[in-house]
């Protein structure tokens, strides 16, 4: 799916009259934020999106960040900026998220883009959760009535991702860490979500025979292999659909990530756009 879909917006961006332009901007030294942001630049480069990097030591301030992105914000060849997370403890993640220009903000986590998908109008959709979304209704195109369990409540990922499925007509159970007899709630799920982070929390007798069950979670285990929050072993004989970590969700955050470049740049106003206002 991931893959269709980069050959997609590979064909799209090269109608485009310019390139699409993604610049990523990425604070301090965190393994695994680099390791994201070379397969994020790489995919852009497969994609013909044009890439801009910025790598600040992990002690730059508040101030230097956010004139940073103004610089991206102002430039007119950059139609995607993406703030790689976590930062570095002394800086305000909120303040620089919402120091984004709303058009340019692929990662969909401004207040006018959160604020779209709440109430159901047009705007930059998170990648995380929006390819969850193209996977599940690949299994199933209608999702109306269905009960989808999401168990999360970040930002980030679950409340967009509880927000997409009830803009789908779900009925969407939004679970998190207080959240009591988690395991039953999970067997009356058609969809099941887990974004916990907890490696392999869900077993398979938590989840409904034949449910579409979409693992987010990467987590690393003692031994360095990377597992997800689904027990896939035993999720794999009950489940009617389910995701692997890696190679499941990761893929589909990077191709969506490309997708909201290449939508940014659509609707962005071309030059001669400009001259004819
Ligand atoms: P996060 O901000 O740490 O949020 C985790 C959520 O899970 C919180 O809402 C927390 O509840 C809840 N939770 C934690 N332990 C729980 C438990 N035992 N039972 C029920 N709920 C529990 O993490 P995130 O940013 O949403 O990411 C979640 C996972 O997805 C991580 O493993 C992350 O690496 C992965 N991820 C993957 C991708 C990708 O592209 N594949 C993208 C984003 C995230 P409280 O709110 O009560 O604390």
């Amino acid at each position: 799916m991931a893959a269709a879909l980069r050959r997609d917006i590979a064909t799209r961006a090269a109608s485009l009259p310019r390139p699409p332009g993604l610049a990523v901007l990425l604070v301090g030294d965190d393994p695994a934020s680099h390791v994201y942001v070379r397969n994020k630049i790489r995919a852009c480069q497969e994609a013909g999106i044009k890439s801009f990097e910025s790598r600040l030591d992990a002690r730059t301030t508040q101030a230097e960040v956010e004139a940073e992105i103004k610089a991206f914000n102002d430039n007119p060849a950059i139609d995607g900026i993406l703030l790689q997370l976590p930062l570095p403890g002394h800086l305000d993640a909120q303040r620089l998220i919402q120091a984004i220009d709303p058009g340019k903000d692929v990662d969909g986590l401004t207040l006018r883009n959160i604020g779209a998908l709440v109430s159901g109008m047009p705007g930059l959709v998170p990648c995380t959760p929006q390819g969850a979304l193209i996977l599940i209704k690949t299994v199933r195109e209608d999702l109306s009535g269905l009960h989808a369990v999401v168990i999360g409540r970040s930002l980030l990922f679950g409340k967009p991702m509880g927000q997409l499925l009830l803009n789908a007509d779900c009925t969407v159970t939004q679970a998190h860490s207080k959240t009591r007899n988690l395991p039953e709630i999970c067997r009356s799920a058609d969809i099941l979500i887990a974004a916990a982070g907890r490696p392999e929390m869900v077993r398979g007798d938590w989840i409904k025979p034949g449910a579409i069950v979409i693992d987010v979670g990467i987590n690393r285990r003692e031994n360095g292999t990377l597992c997800g929050d689904v027990a896939f072993d035993e999720a794999v004989l009950v489940a009617g659909a389910l995701t692997p970590v890696p190679g499941g969700v990761g893929p589909m955050t990077i191709a969506c990530l490309l997708k909201n470049t290449l939508e940014a740049a659509a609707s962005s106003p071309r030059p001669h756009e400009i001259l004819l206002k």
